[in-house]
């Protein structure tokens, strides 16, 4: 009331002008320097943004979301077609078209639920981005979009790209050298018992001792050497962080290629080792395993102190590694 009756008519216009300007002057700034408008899938770690300058592309960013479990179920048959999806629309110039948002949505439809995958949800999904919709105006009332995005993000973000030829595809390689036998099932999840009850965090694919290995994706051999379960073991972190892949039970006495080495880098292709049946033992260099076999694993790596904590995060590989064979190397290095 005291400021009312002491400021003149006059002079509250004045104010209100100036505050109308100062508003103005701030919306203008705002539009100057604010990033490219991003959809929102903030939660604490990485996360997915959706990137104006690159037009319907989602993008990696920080994340915050804390994540200590992934249930990847998406079918072999819905990673391949979704795949293929993406490498036929970019090679007729639709560059929006990419399958990790396209199964984010489709695992949003189905909730969760990958038992009501039909082929014809994709087709048409596809269908609808090359038309020109942008999957970010599709997806806005999903709310779990985020949520598949990330996780499906983490695992399959390195797989496809330009490949050496210049061709678009597959960049990664299934494990086993090309002309060498193996056999494999969905062993996820399967109970093991030496140490203590542990759940079988990985995917075994039985070959004979001696068949090369290469490694699926490039990266840094982060660790290499003796583990007490997985033996001669090898450990490849993607060059993004995300992924850290690992080779177990490899051959007693010449475990590793000769080129490989911890801290350097490897390229997805390359013969890293070969398979054995070590581990299972606190001594060196001991055969231990019954049945020869590659023990694969996958763990993602959303939090660096979780990396070898309580909470790793491993991924079923039986679909991932039936589209890997799609691409196999040979072992000429
Ligand atoms: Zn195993």
């Amino acid at each position: 009331m005291i400021i009312l009756t002491t400021i003149k008519p006059k002079k509250i216009f004045v104010i209100l002008g100036i505050t109308a300007l100062f508003a103005v002057m701030l919306i203008l700034m705002w539009q100057i320097f604010a990033p490219p408008s991003t959809l929102g899938l903030n939660v604490a770690g990485y996360e997915f943004v959706f990137n104006e300058e690159e037009n319907s592309q989602f993008v990696l960013a920080e994340l915050a979301e804390e994540i200590r479990w992934v249930n990847f179920d998406v079918p072999y048959e819905a990673l391949k077609k979704a795949m293929q999806l993406e490498i036929s629309a970019r090679n007729d110039g639709h560059e929006n078209v990419n399958w990790i948002e396209m199964l984010s949505y489709l695992a949003c439809k189905y909730w969760g639920n990958w038992s009501n995958y039909r082929e014809n949800d994709l087709i048409a999904l596809a269908e609808r981005l090359k038309t020109g919709e942008e999957m970010r105006q599709i997806s806005e009332d999903m709310e779990q979009f985020g949520y598949f995005m990330r996780r499906y993000g983490a695992i399959l973000s390195g797989f496809l790209g330009e490949c050496e030829d210049g061709e678009y595809g597959l960049l990664v390689y299934f494990p086993i050298a090309t002309g060498y036998r193996f056999s494999h099932s969905d062993d996820f999840g399967h109970s093991r018992s030496y140490g203590y009850n542990r759940r079988h965090l990985g995917h075994d694919l039985m070959a004979s001792v001696g068949t090369p290995v290469v490694a699926i994706e490039s990266g840094i051999v982060e660790v290499m050497g003796w583990n007490q379960y997985g033996g001669w073991r090898i450990g490849i972190r993607s060059h993004d962080g995300l992924r850290y892949w690992y080779y177990a039970h490899l051959r007693k006495d010449t475990p590793f290629h000769t080129d490989i080495a911890e801290g350097e880098s490897v390229r997805a292709g390359q013969v890293i080792g070969y398979v054995g049946r070590t581990g299972y033992s606190r001594t060196e260099n001991v055969n231990n395993i019954r049945v020869p076999h590659l023990h694969l694993g996958l763990q993602l790596v959303f939090d660096e102190a979780e990396k070898d904590g309580y909470y790793q995060v491993w991924i079923d590989l039986y679909a991932i590694t039936r589209l890997l064979l799609q691409n196999r190397a040979a072992a000429i290095n």
